[in-house]
């Protein structure tokens, strides 16, 4: 069913349109001391995309504050980058739900394909399992789901509401979104409403 990501450059740089305008909105807001921000993205080199991507849609964007004394580094949410995780959050969330589904595919085939070895996938997965439900995050995000009793496994769980219900494009995009407010640094600890 959903068993794969767009693999369109398209959807990539659709992304990266979402990202500009998330950052576009944490720079109108202004450092909290008033300060403006500036520019200080993040030159980063994202694993395991369908697509090559160019250099300038790899930044994680990001500003720094431009009052000497503050210096503030202030990073808005991303669609893309899943905090400091090497791999696209796409695939972080992937390669962990399809272990989970109903025909979970061989950690070979997976490592393959994507360049994850095991052990980072586990690692994924004790972040899933046992991190991620854990969060202020989730706890006040997961009371927005209809019936609880579609939450059987994270990721899984989500990618099945999200991406079944919609286009596998917009689906995903709407889960990216929905999972942004967690991409910024300390942003497992914030209360977010959906
Ligand atoms: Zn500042």
């Amino acid at each position: 069913m959903y068993h794969d990501l767009p693999r369109t450059a398209r959807f990539w740089s659709f992304l990266l349109a979402v990202d500009q305008d998330l950052a576009g909105e944490t720079r109108k807001k202004a450092c909290p001391c008033g300060g403006r921000l500036h520019s200080a993205n993040y030159l980063r080199k994202p694993r395991g995309t369908p697509v090559q991507l160019p250099a300038q849609e790899c930044l994680r964007f990001s500003f720094c504050c431009d009052r000497d004394g503050c210096r503030k580094r202030v990073t808005p949410p991303s669609v893309r980058f899943l905090g400091r995780k090497v791999y696209l959050g796409a695939i972080v969330i992937l390669i962990s739900a399809m272990r989970q589904g109903p025909s979970p595919r061989r950690v070979r085939e997976l490592s393959t394909r994507f360049g994850a070895d095991e052990s980072t996938i586990t690692r994924w997965q004790t972040f899933w399992r046992e991190h991620f439900p854990q969060t202020p995050f989730w706890k006040v995000a997961r009371a927005g789901f209809i019936t609880l009793g579609e939450i059987v496994c994270l990721p899984y769980s989500l990618v099945d509401i999200f991406v079944r219900r919609h286009p596998p494009c917009e689906g995903w995009t709407r889960l990216l979104r929905f999972l942004s407010p967690i991409t910024v640094p300390g942003g497992l600890q914030i209360k977010v409403s959906p």
